[in-house]
Order: C-alpha cells, then sequence, then structure tokens
C-alpha cells in the first residue's frame, strides 16, 4: 500500500496503556512503515535521526516516544520540541493534546515569537502551570533560556522536526546550539525529516551518540506515490488566468497555493477574492495571533482555498488538501518536495501543479525530477477527478 502499512499493530512496542487507548480513540489502526522502524528505537531510548517521506506519520513517533519515556518532576520541563515555524510548533502541540489525553499529569505549553514573551513567562513562572514538555521555535525559546524564566537541567529528551530547515539556516543552527548547551548531557535526542542531505547529516549527528540512523525511503524516492505531478509553461502575465482556470475546472477539496513573497501572496489574495474564489492567505506579515486563526479556519475546512509563502511549505498537516499549485516555483528541489507534500497526507491522492515562467523556473523543475527520480509531464486538458 501507500502508507507501507505492515500487519504489526501498536500493542507490539509495548507503550504505556494510556498511550494505547489514545492511539485508538485517534482512529490509528497500523503503525505506517517509519512508525514501524522508528519507534522501537525511540521507545528503547535511543538517539535516533530519521529520514521518511512526507504525510506517513513522524509527529506520531516522537510525540509517542516522548510521552512513553517521559518521567514527569512538577514544575520542570523534561522534554523539548524545536522546528522551524510557529504554526508547525503550534500544530505538533496540539499532537500532544490528543496523545496525551488519557495521562493528565502531563502538561505541554507551545512557545514561539510574535506574542508577547510575558504570557510565556507567567506560565513558567506558575509552578502549577509549569509544562513538563514545551513545543517551541528557537528563537523564543532561547529568549526564555537565557533570561533564566527556562530551566532545561531536567530535559531528558531533545527533539527537532525538519531538522534539515532548522539547521541550515546559521542564525537558528545558533539557537539551537545555545539551547541544547542549556540542556543534561545524558538526555534522548531525536531529529526527523522528509530530506536529509549528505551535508546535514554530520551536523545532526554533532547533537548525537551512537544514534541509530533509520533511512525509511532511499533519497530517491520520496516523492509520494499517489501524488500526481505536473507543469505548465506560460509567460508570468498568464499566471493568474490560468489559475483561475484551474480552480474552475478542477473539483477539489482544498488547494495550497504558493508564492515566492509576502508582496505577491497579498496580491494574489486580494485578487482571488475580487474574483469569487474564498480564498484565505498566510505568510510572515500577518500578526501572529491572527497567523495562528488563519491556519485554525483552513485545518477546519472552513476555507478551501489557501496562498501562502513557503512558511506554509513544511510540516503542516491538513488532511483534506488535495491539490498544490506553485505559482511561483519553490527555490529549490527540497522545497518543492516538502510543498508539493502538503496534498496526498498519508497515503491519500492529490494533485500537484507547477507554473513554469523563466529558464530559472526550468533549471528548478529539472533539478527536482533528477534529485527525486520523478517524471513530471505537462498538464493535460482534462484530469479525471477521480485520480486525485
Ligand atoms: P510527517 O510528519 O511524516 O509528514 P505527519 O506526522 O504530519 O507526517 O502525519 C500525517 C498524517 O497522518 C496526520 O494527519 C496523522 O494524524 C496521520 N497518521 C499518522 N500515523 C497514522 C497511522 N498510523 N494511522 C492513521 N493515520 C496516521
Ligand atoms: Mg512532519
Amino acid at each position: 500500500s501507500y502508507v507501507g502499512v505492515h500487519s504489526t499493530s501498536f500493542r507490539d512496542f509495548l507503550m504505556r496503556p494510556e498511550l494505547m487507548r489514545a492511539i485508538v480513540d485517534c482512529g490509528f489502526e497500523h503503525p505506517s512503515e517509519v512508525q514501524q522502524e522508528t519507534i522501537p528505537a525511540t521507545i528503547n531510548g535511543n538517539d535516533v535521526l530519521c529520514q521518511a517521506k512526507s504525510g506517513l506519520g513522524k509527529t506520531a513517533v516522537f510525540v509517542l516516544a516522548t510521552l512513553n519515556n517521559i518521567r514527569p518532576v512538577a514544575g520542570a520541563v523534561s522534554a523539548i520540541v524545536l522546528c522551524h515555524t510557529r504554526e508547525l510548533a503550534y500544530q505538533i502541540k496540539n499532537e500532544y493534546t490528543r496523545f496525551s489525553k488519557y495521562l493528565p499529569e502531563i502538561k505541554t505549553e507551545v512557545f514561539y515569537g510574535g506574542v508577547p514573551i510575558k504570557q510565556n513567562q507567567d506560565i513558567l513562572n506558575d509552578k502549577d502551570k509549569c509544562p513538563n514538555i514545551i513545543v517551541g521555535t528557537p528563537g523564543r525559546i532561547l529568549a526564555l533560556v537565557r533570561e533564566r524564566t527556562l530551566k532545561l537541567s531536567n530535559v531528558g529528551s531533545f527533539v527537532i522536526d525538519e531538522c534539515d530547515k532548522v539547521l541550515e539556516a546559521i542564525d537558528m543552527r545558533r539557537d539551537v546550539q545555545e539551547i541544547f548547551k542549556a540542556t543534561p548531557h545524558n538526555k534522548q535526542v531525536m531529529m526527523f525529516s522528509a530530506t536529509l542531505s549528505k551535508e546535514i547529516q554530520p551536523v545532526c549527528k554533532k547533537f548525537m551518540q551512537n544514534p541509530r540512523e533509520i533511512y525509511v525511503d532511499d533519497e530517491a524516492k520520496l516523492t509520494l506515490h499517489g501524488l500526481q505531478q505536473y507543469y505548465v509553461t506560460l509567460p508570468e502575465a498568464n499566471k493568474n488566468r490560468k489559475l483561475s482556470d484551474i480552480l474552475d475546472s478542477l473539483e477539489f477539496n482544498q488547494v495550497v497555493i504558493f508564492v515566492k513573497s509576502v508582496q505577491r501572496a497579498k496580491l494574489l489574495d486580494k485578487l482571488l477574492n475580487s474574483c469569487n474564489f474564498s480564498s484565505t492567505c498566510i505568510h510572515s506579515g500577518i500578526p501572529q495571533a491572527e497567523r495562528i486563526e488563519i491556519y485554525k479556519q483552513f485545518k477546519n475546512f472552513q476555507k478551501r482555498i489557501m496562498v501562502a509563502t513557503d512558511i506554509f511549505g513544511r510540516g503542516i498537516d491538513v488532511e483534506r488538501v488535495n491539490i498544490v499549485v506553485n505559482y511561483d516555483i519553490s527555490e529549490d528541489a527540497d522545497a518543492y518536495l516538502h510543498r508539493v507534500g502538503r496534498a496526498g497526507r498519508f497515503g491519500t491522492k492529490g494533485l500537484a501543479i507547477t507554473f513554469v515562467a523563466t529558464d530559472e523556473d526550468k533549471k528548478v523543475l529539472e533539478s527536482v525530477q533528477e534529485r527525486f527520480e520523478v517524471n513530471i509531464t505537462e498538464l493535460p486538458a482534462t484530469i479525471d477527478s477521480k485520480t486525485y
């Protein structure tokens, strides 16, 4: 099957019964391949570096592992999870809430920039509210560590999701290193991504001790089976008309349209709304509280069209997205793979359409096809809606 589901059961992992009950409530019947291969190592306390395709359940690996392994101490943080965007941090926090349903003694909080730091301080300074698990973005977490509001001397699990992205930017990597230094030497370190280039692997492993390296999917075979991928060659000036044709003619549940800048996101969102396409839009120019509301609206199916910059390009899990349009192609092949992975979550079907307007665009598309051994063809005149 698409998701590589094995006949094993979550029971085989011998996790705490409270977690087993939550897994049943979440409707998870069988572990996916990445869960199958990675959960046992994480439960055993190993450091783990894990690469597996988008949408096949990496989050549950570290959420279940940390919840299973944690020995909560009142008033102290025992596990920390870092990722690169605020919406993703928020989403991961909600996964902790789902899976810790029957573990009322375990509290999780999410901290990220763009909201008053006082709110975070008030929580951390209150012994009854202090979380056992913290999810957050590196900048805000480091700010709290530096002012000593957040003490990490009790941390037993250190997780980085989308680790290549987090560690590839020098400033974010520096923040992570400083946070890491505030944690005890003995702890479990786990990192996850769909893309882990040969260059970034040693950087990740510097944080680990004898890690289990689990590469579920060959670098070259990371494209999703259920996803159809097409391109359209057109001049920049025709993008709007083509997009409106696509939105009119294709049946979709939800669609994400990626653009390359905040300015272009604003303009396109405005244009779509003026043409009676009820779209919403997410980018770094929107105040943080509003950004989370927009994310929630889309996740809850209140909006069906999202115009987004790359802040929505990785990690975000919206089950009903079945079409991704690259109105502007991504900067590189890895970013392309993450973007189109927003459609076709957990083995569902999907469609990705990329606009190619310049020679540069063409080069990116070629690099995608080379790196991921995929053949992206021209968008046909019609597509059977049953196939995506
Ligand atoms: P990844 O991080 O690998 O891209 P996610 O962790 O975001 O993928 O999971 C993608 C979706 O699959 C989520 O909606 C999640 O709830 C769902 N999912 C994960 N594991 C299972 C499972 N074993 N059975 C059913 N659904 C699952
Ligand atoms: Mg993920």
